[in-house]
C-alpha cells in the first residue's frame, strides 16, 4: 500500500511539473525597459528603469541592471509602467437592460441562463484586462457560481482574463435583495441562486462554507437588505467564519443604521457609499474599514445630475476623512446609448469601467490619490497584495504601460498602450495580442488552496 501512494504521488509531482512548464517557460527571461515607473504606494516615479522577468514573477527592478543574454527585450521607453488597475467592485456575469427587461433584473435572473451569463463574464474580463484592469472583485449576483468558474477557468490557463477574486452567491437573509411574490419564492425558487438565504447562525455558517467550498475568496453579505437584516453579532459570526477559510467579508449596506452595525462588527470592506454619514467614514478611518463607495459618474447612458451632486460630496467628504478608498464601480448593465460620441463605436465594459474616473475628478481628488485607490488600496481590499501589485522581485508580473504620466493627469490612463499578466504579454502598442493566453485545455494547475 506504501509503495502505491508513493507511485502515485511520483505521479502527481510528474504530472504537475509537466503541466507547469506548458505555459510560459521559466527559464524564459523577459527585460522591459520602462521610460517611467509609478510606485503609486508612494506616489513616486522614477526614470529609465528595468524589469526583469522570468516565467511569470519579477526578479528585480532597478536603473541599471545588466539584460542577460537571450532575455527578451520589450521596449516600453517612452511610455509610463505602472501597477495594474482593480475594480474593487463588480459584477462580470449580470447585464440588466432596458430591453426587454426595462432594467428590472428579476427579468435578467429569469432570462438569461448562467451558462450564458458565464460567457458574458469571460468577455467583459478580455474587454476590463484590455483597459487595464489586472484584477477584480466580483461580487455577487452570477447566477450558479458563474464567477468562481471564471476565476477557475482564467487560473487554468483556458482564456486571458484579470485574476478574479469572486464572492460567489450574496449571503443574506430571507429574500436577499428580492422581493418575491409567494408564487416565485416558493414554486419557482425565484431568490436562489442569485442570493444565498441565511437567517440563523446556523444557515449564515453554512452558507459561508457552501461559497468557499465553491471557489469563493470572499465573502458578501446583505446587511441590510431587509429590516430583519444582520446583528453585529450575526456580522462578527461571518467574519470569525469566513476567515477559517481565508476570506474577508464585505457587507452591501444602504441604510445608516445598517452601516453601523457593520462597522461596529468590524468589517472588511463596506460597499455602496450613498447612505454613509461623515461619522460614519469618520470611524471607518479609524479602524482602516475600506470603502468601495460604487461611485457612478454621470453619463449620457447613466445616472442623474442630483445624484451625482450626491456620490462626489459623500466621496469627497470619505477621501477628506482619510477613509481607504477603493475605485469600484458595481457595473452589472447595459444600454444602446454605451457609444462613443465622436465615433460612434460602442464602449468597451473597459471604458465604461475606466469612466469612472469622472466622479473622483469631480470630488478634486488627487490624481496620484485616484491611482492609490486604483491600485495599492485595491490590492489590500482584494487581500492579495502580498502577491500581486507592486512592480517589486518575487511579486507576479502583472503591469501596464500608459503614454503620459497619470500621477499628474489621471485621464492618463483612458489609453492603456501595453498589458502583462502573469508575465506574458495580453497588450502591446495598444493593440491586444492574446494568443498566448489561449489553450486547449488546463495547462496550468494554480498553486495554493481549492483549484476547484
Ligand atoms: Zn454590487
Amino acid at each position: 500500500m506504501k509503495k502505491c501512494i508513493a507511485l502515485f504521488c511520483a505521479i502527481l509531482v510528474l504530472t504537475f511539473s509537466t503541466n507547469a512548464q506548458t505555459q510560459t517557460p521559466p527559464s524564459q527571461i523577459t527585460a522591459i525597459k520602462a521610460g517611467r515607473l509609478i510606485d503609486p504606494e508612494s506616489g513616486t516615479m522614477a526614470t529609465n528603469q528595468v524589469i526583469l522577468i522570468q516565467g511569470e514573477k519579477i526578479t528585480a527592478v532597478g536603473a541599471n541592471l545588466a539584460i542577460p543574454a537571450g532575455a527578451i527585450v520589450i521596449d516600453l521607453s517612452k511610455l509610463t509602467v505602472l501597477p495594474g488597475l482593480v475594480d474593487a467592485h463588480t459584477h462580470m456575469a449580470l447585464t440588466y437592460k432596458d430591453q426587454p427587461e426595462n432594467n428590472y433584473y428579476y427579468l435578467t435572473v429569469v432570462m438569461d441562463s448562467t451558462p450564458l451569463r458565464a460567457i458574458q463574464a469571460a468577455s467583459n474580463g478580455i474587454q476590463l484586462l484590455s483597459s487595464g484592469f489586472t484584477v477584480i472583485r466580483d461580487v455577487g449576483n452570477n447566477g450558479l457560481y458563474a464567477d468562481t468558474a471564471l476565476r477557475q477557468a482564467i487560473e487554468q490557463g483556458w482564456l486571458p482574463g484579470p485574476t478574479v477574486i469572486p464572492s460567489g452567491i450574496i449571503i443574506g437573509s430571507t429574500g436577499g435583495q428580492l422581493w418575491p411574490t409567494p408564487e416565485m419564492y416558493k414554486r419557482h425558487s425565484i431568490v436562489y441562486p442569485e442570493y444565498l438565504d441565511a437567517n440563523s447562525h446556523d444557515e449564515i455558517v453554512r452558507a459561508i462554507r457552501e461559497n468557499m467550498l465553491f471557489g469563493a475568496r470572499t465573502i458578501k453579505l446583505c446587511i441590510d437588505c431587509k429590516p430583519w437584516g444582520y446583528s453585529v453579532e450575526d456580522i462578527k459570526l461571518a467574519i470569525n467564519e469566513a476567515a477559517k477559510g481565508g476570506c474577508k467579508v464585505e457587507g452591501h449596506v444602504q441604510t445608516p443604521e445598517g452601516a453601523q452595525r457593520a462597522i461596529d462588527a468590524g468589517i472588511y470592506i463596506i460597499a455602496h457609499g450613498n447612505t454613509l454619514t461623515p461619522e460614519h467614514h469618520r470611524q471607518m478611518a479609524e479602524k482602516g474599514i475600506f470603502l468601495a463607495g460604487t461611485d457612478t459618474p454621470f453619463t449620457k447612458y447613466r445616472g442623474t445630475e442630483a445624484a451625482f451632486k450626491q456620490t462626489v460630496a459623500k466621496l469627497r467628504d470619505a477621501w477628506e476623512k482619510k477613509v481607504p478608498l477603493t475605485f469600484s464601480t458595481d457595473f452589472d448593465y447595459w444600454n444602446e446609448r454605451m457609444k462613443d460620441e465622436k465615433t460612434g463605436e460602442w464602449l468597451s465594459r473597459g471604458d465604461l469601467t475606466i469612466a469612472f474616473i469622472e466622479t473622483w475628478k469631480a470630488a478634486n481628488i488627487p490624481p496620484a490619490d485616484i491611482l492609490k485607490a486604483m491600485t495599492i488600496n485595491g490590492y489590500k481590499a482584494a487581500d492579495i497584495i502580498k502577491e500581486r501589485g507592486p512592480i517589486k522581485a518575487g511579486m507576479f508580473a502583472d503591469m501596464i504601460a500608459v503614454a503620459g504620466d497619470p500621477l499628474t493627469d489621471i485621464d492618463a490612463l483612458r489609453n492603456v498602450q501595453f498589458v502583462m499578466k502573469n508575465g506574458m504579454v495580453f497588450k502591446k502598442d495598444g493593440v491586444m495580442a492574446p494568443e498566448k493566453f489561449f489553450h486547449p485545455g488546463p495547462v496550468r494547475i494554480p498553486s495554493g488552496r481549492w483549484t476547484r
